[in-house]
């Protein structure tokens, strides 16, 4: 069911002390609930700003982030705010720097318990045991401190604590791309679970496409902060419509019958560009084997393909 959705309209402006970086333009979508959106593109395309944003750590100079209908930057600074802190939660790409070294891997879980005023005494002590259990840790656990556990458990001590507010949504910022591959699916595998047992959202964000199509329902490809191509998983790997999904799509280094098939390896010329300074027209024109001469000078809108979109002109003609 699809009744409730978190809708996204975001354009956000970075200010650095004294260059602004357009980090993000226009991105617009829709995830629904109980649904995991993959969001992917190369390191810097501001696939991170957009995660940020969807859990208020930024707040957007224009556009606006719809949970449930709320406008969520408004909720966090009104009454209610709380509330909407406990139910958008954030896994962090890096165990290492996301979990405070000094403090007891049962205090960083059961802090946003304090922090919420959910449980005290016995009650917060087993609410701590029930969720490392529920990542796949045990009691003995608790006591010891981040720089003990390898980095598959201390993404777990991350999963755990996002999991004690009770969230309804996670923005998964890249959780697996600093772990060893024979960890990866583990710990997708484990959110997966997860999703199942409470009825989670998800927003996966990666860098590539190869754990994707395991885990999401919907893809939406980003180059340099603008989204390209938005399409459901499957459609997306059989079909690629945007240049640049093609060549995400042609590096992806597992095997996979149905990627194979329309294989066609397509290495992207030229470097990423600034994107302080980004090219006119198609942003991605500059790399783009496809390129013609309208791509240099007029802006390929989103448009809409059945149930996908696509910003490229010769896609949308
Ligand atoms: Fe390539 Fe032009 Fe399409 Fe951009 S609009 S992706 S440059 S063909
Ligand atoms: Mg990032």
């Amino acid at each position: 069911k699809s009744l409730s959705k978190f809708f996204v309209t975001a354009r956000t402006l970075l200010g650095a002390p004294r260059a602004v970086l357009k980090a993000v333009e226009g991105v617009s979508f829709a995830v629904a609930a109980g649904e995991t959106l993959g969001l992917v593109g190369e390191t810097g395309c501001g696939k991170s700003t957009v995660a940020r944003t969807l859990v208020g750590l930024y707040t957007p100079t224009a556009g606006e982030v719809l949970f449930r209908g709320e406008n969520i930057h408004a909720a966090l600074a009104g009454p209610d705010g709380n509330l909407f802190r406990r139910r958008v939660q954030m896994i962090f790409q890096d165990p290492y720097a996301s979990l405070n070294p000094r403090m007891t891997v049962g205090d960083i879980v059961g802090e946003p318990l304090d922090i919420h005023g959910l449980a005290t005494g016995n009650e917060r002590r087993e609410r701590i045991m029930h969720l490392l259990g529920q990542v796949g840790l045990s009691p003995e656990h608790a006591s010891r401190f981040p720089h003990e556990f390898s980095g598959g458990q201390r993404q777990r001590v991350g999963i755990a604590r996002a999991l004690a507010a009770g969230p309804e949504f996670l923005v998964c910022d890249e959780p697996i791309s600093a772990l060893d591959v024979s960890i990866q699916a583990q710990v997708v595998n484990l959110l997966q679970d997860l999703q199942a047992e409470y009825g989670l959202t998800y927003l996966f964000v990666a860098h590539d496409l190869s754990m994707i199509r395991h885990i999401c329902q919907r893809v939406a490809v980003m180059y340099l902060g603008t989204l390209v191509e938005t399409a459901p998983v499957d459609e997306l790997y059989a079909n690629p419509l945007h240049p640049y999904t093609q060549a995400l799509l042609s590096a992806i280094p597992i095997p996979d019958p149905l990627v194979q098939k329309n294989r066609r390896r397509v290495v992207l010329g030229g470097e990423v560009p600034s994107p302080i300074n980004p090219p006119p027209g198609c942003k991605f024109h500059t790399r783009c084997p496809r390129a013609f001469e309208r791509c240099r000078c007029e802006v390929p809108p989103l448009m809409g393909h059945g149930d996908r979109f696509v910003a490229c002109h010769l896609v949308n003609g």
